[in-house]
Order: structure tokens, then sequence, then C-alpha cells
């Protein structure tokens, strides 16, 4: 990078611009040098000092963590020239400004799922989750093998940020009831906690969305306040306490069928970064995107059979009440598609994208799958 005054200070304002680049800059050509045997590490590379804003609580379990373990390995795969230090949502900024922090250069770089910034950008939600929409593996499919992470990179671009895939959560659950659903009937007047995309098709049931944070939701579902909560799976729902206040478990998660977490950079930093390190943090991002869906499939699991064992009644929806859902996700997203053209786009590619996976993996994976229940002992009904 050429030192001008513009380049300096917006340097200094990233955070970027390291000691022995400010000697050399200001014409200490051999001090760094001379200085260099004392210090050699801290003079003779550049290192940089950064900030992880994120939309998580403090040490939130496996998301949380997963930021975490992203900044280590960011760290020892550089041997250190990039320390990051995380902070959960609330610690430096409040969760929801993580997205506008890390744009403008108040912290580095941040961890979120990009439905949370559909109000900025309404395409944003195709990144993290669509009802009836891809799974994990369809989804990675889109975005690494396919057109999805270029239109990713070109909605970020405009808010100065690099996207980078940060986990999955896989297939979540359906959520926690105090009534049986039968039918859509029983969605009619329906209080639940359910965001995004998920909350506006419930909507066209007749329920209603209720916006609570993640600390509330007990309260609330304890109190009447709601009648249901959607969180993720049976993992981080046990953590929850849900089991000990709700009368029902149901599958499937039909609003979130494979919710893609992210890391995001401020892309002016980034441009700014020598190629080793601007590689060195892709990779440490898409190794903490397989530890994160491998720990939650693990996690859930294992959660799941607990939670049986202490006699949760599971349920499954009835077919009519998911074709309904289906019927209403349609709608929700013409709305969207109608109205913005980036959503058009990048939902056309999405959709295009999604009915070839369905092909594929109706006569791979689906068939398989046949294989895989035989040792399965659930009786769902
Ligand atoms: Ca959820």
């Amino acid at each position: 990078m050429k030192l001008s005054r513009k380049n300096f200070f917006k340097g200094l304002a990233l955070g970027t611009i390291s000691l022995p680049f400010l000697i050399r800059g200001l014409g200490g050509k051999n001090f760094a040098q001379e200085d260099s045997s004392n210090a050699p590490n801290v003079l003779t590379a550049k290192r940089y000092r950064w900030k992880m804003v994120t939309t998580w609580p403090p040490n939130f379990p496996i998301i949380g963590e997963a930021c975490t373990k992203f900044a280590e390995t960011v760290e020892a795969i550089s041997g250190g020239r990039i320390q990051i230090r995380v902070y959960g949502g609330g610690e430096l900024v409040p969760a929801l400004e993580a997205f506008d922090t890390v744009r403008t250069g108040g912290a580095e770089l941040g961890s979120g799922a990009a439905y949370y910034w559909a109000g900025k950008a309404p395409a944003a939600q195709f990144f993290a989750s669509v009802p009836f929409g891809m799974n994990a593996q369809q989804l990675n499919a889109w975005l690494l093998g396919g057109e999805g992470m270029a239109l990713w990179e070109e909605l970020y671009r405009d808010f100065n940020l690099v996207p980078m895939p940060g986990g999955n959560t896989g297939v979540q659950m359906g959520g926690w009831f105090n009534r049986e659903i039968n039918s859509i009937a029983d969605l009619k007047g329906l209080k639940m906690r359910i965001p995004g995309l998920g909350g506006k098709v419930l909507e066209k049931a007749g329920g209603t969305p209720v916006l609570l944070a993640g600390g509330e939701i007990y309260t609330g579902l304890e109190r009447g306040v709601i009648d249901a909560t959607e969180w993720l799976g049976p993992f981080h729902d046990t953590l929850m306490g849900f089991q000990e206040i709700a009368k029902y478990y149901y599958t499937p998660g039909w609003h979130e069928p494979g919710t893609m977490l992210e890391f995001f950079i401020n892309k002016e930093l980034y441009d700014g970064l020598p190629t080793d390190l601007q590689a060195i943090l892709k990779t440490a991002a898409l190794r903490v995107h397989v530890w994160t869906l491998s720990e939650m499939e693990a996690k859930n699991a294992e959660a799941l059979t607990n939670l049986l064992q202490k006699g949760v009644d599971l349920r499954r929806f009835p077919d009519e009440v998911i074709e309904q859902m289906r019927a209403y996700t349609r709608e929700v997203i013409d709305e969207i598609t109608s109205s913005d053209p980036f959503s058009r786009k990048a939902y056309e590619s999405y959709d295009a994208f999604r009915k070839k996976a369905a092909n594929y993996s109706q006569i791979t994976e689906k068939v398989f799958y046949d294989q895989i229940q035989r040792d399965a002992t659930l009786n769902l009904g």
C-alpha cells in the first residue's frame, strides 16, 4: 500500500497501520532494522489487532464458541500476525449493530446470520435461511459450487463488507407449543416467537409473530405472553429449558431448514491485506464453517435422546399444515422479489439451484435416507 495522507488516516481508523510501517513511512528507514535485534517479531512483520463484534450472547454454545475458534485459527495459521478479540452481542456494541459497526470501521470483523440485515438488504435472507428452502448441504453447494458466493459478495460490496460462510445450524426444530397443531386453523391467533420469513408466513396463517430477545423467551412462554416458540435444535433448546414449560415439541423446522451463519469483514481493510492473510481468513472461516455444522449435528442427536428419555411429547406437523405453509411461503417470497431487484436476481439463482438439487437428492440422498432410517426407532405417526 502506498502511503498517502488519505491511506494513512484510513489505516489508523481501521487499526491496520503497524509500527514498522509508521517508522519507515516517517523516514526512520534504518531504525526498524537496528531495533529488530531486540524485538524482531514486533518490528519485522506487520501485525494486526482486531475486534470481532458478534450478534451472539457472550460465549454462546457452539455458535459463539465458533467465533473464538475462528480467532484462534487465524492467529495460529498467521503465526500471530492477526490477533482477534471476540465480543459477544452487547459487550462492545448491541448485537444487531454488528453489521453497521464493521462496515463503518468501528470493528474489523463480525459474526451473525444474514437474515438479521434484511431491513437493510432484503436479499440478505436468501444467504441465511428460506422456509422450505435448501438444507445445509445444498446451500453449501450453491454458495461454494454455484453462483451463491459471488451474489453474496456482490450484495455485501455495497455495504463495504466481505462475507464468508461461518457455520450452519442444520435443520432446526419446529418449536415448542402449548397447544396441539392439528390443522392450519390451530395457527390462528397463535402468538409465537418466530423471526424472519417464518414469522411472515405465520402471519399469513393468522398467527402473530412476537419479537422477544433470547433472555425473555422462557418467561414469555411460561407466563403465556406467547403460546409457542422456536429456537434452534434439541441441544440449544434444552439449554433454554423449554422442555420444562411447553407441552409439545414439533418437527420439522420448516422455517429454517439449514440456517447459514456468517463472518463479515470490513472490505476496505480486507482489500488492503497481503494475499496470504486474505487466504488465511477464508481458510479459517471454512474450517469453522465445517466444525459448527458437525458440532450441531453431534450435540443435537445426543440432546434429542436425552429429551425423549425425559418423556418429551414429540410431534410432527400434519401434512396439511406443511402444505399450506409452503403456499404462504411462496406468497411471502413473491412479495420480496417483486419489490426488490437484487432479491429477484439472488432468488432466481437460489431457486434454480434448489430445483436441480431437489431432483438430484431425490435419486441419491432420499433413496439412501430410507436405508439410514432402518435403524431409527422413533414413531412420529
Ligand atoms: Ca431458529
